[in-house]
């Protein structure tokens, strides 16, 4: 799972990931926030309504769900599970929250956190992305600040300085995981 600071650039790590790796799938998540612009239903989110949102929940449809900045977010159960049982990668973009959720549940989750090199590069990006208003631009940087508290928690670090070096350490968690003693054990129990 990558969490990070909203501006951290998850999204782009996770579009180069998909592009370069094919082996792996990729979670769309549900909000019932507005699409950015160039955003797409089905591509980006499944941009739906509050009512839609918590008929999902209460039909048990999300394998997680949290609040972040007064809107919803949720993971759709059926299409990761299924990834899951098919033996591929799966990667959740989700917040927090979120995250530790599912580490609950799933304990061999693995939890990579991602933050640009500095606040003041974070500050710039989601400015320049000029996606926000100022009001929820800060919003969101007060967010970012108490989820990197919470990044202690996490397996790894990956700062995002270029998309190119964060694919690449992201491709290297992924290896090193599959090499853990615990991964492996049945291959062992077998030889
Ligand atoms: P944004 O509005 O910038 O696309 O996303 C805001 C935050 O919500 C980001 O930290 C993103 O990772 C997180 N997020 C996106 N989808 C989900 C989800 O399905 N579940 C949770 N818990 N967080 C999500």
């Amino acid at each position: 799972m990558l969490s990070g600071p909203s501006g951290a650039g998850k999204g782009t790590v996770v579009k180069e990931y998909a592009r370069r790796y094919s082996d792996v799938f990729v979670s769309i998540s549900a909000t019932t926030r507005d699409p950015r612009e160039g955003e797409k239903h089905g591509v980006n989110y499944f941009f739906i309504t509050d009512e839609e949102f918590d008929k999902m929940k209460n039909e048990n449809g999300f394998l997680e769900y949290a609040d972040f900045c007064e809107h919803k977010y949720g993971t759709p159960r059926e299409n990761a599970e299924k990834a899951l049982n098919e033996g591929k990668d799966v990667i959740l973009e989700i917040e927090v929250q979120g995250a530790f959720k599912v580490k609950e549940n799933r304990p061999d989750a693995v939890l990579v956190f991602t933050v640009p090199p500095s606040y003041e590069i974070l500050r710039e990006r989601l400015i320049g992305r000029g996606t926000e208003s100022m009001e929820v631009i800060e919003k969101r940087l007060n967010r970012a600040m108490e989820e990197i508290k919470l990044a202690p928690r996490y397996d790894y670090l990956i700062i995002n300085d270029t998309v190119d070096k964060a694919v690449e350490d992201l491709r290297a968690i992924f290896d090193a995981e599959k090499c853990k003693i615990n991964n492996n054990i049945d291959f062992i129990k077998e030889f």
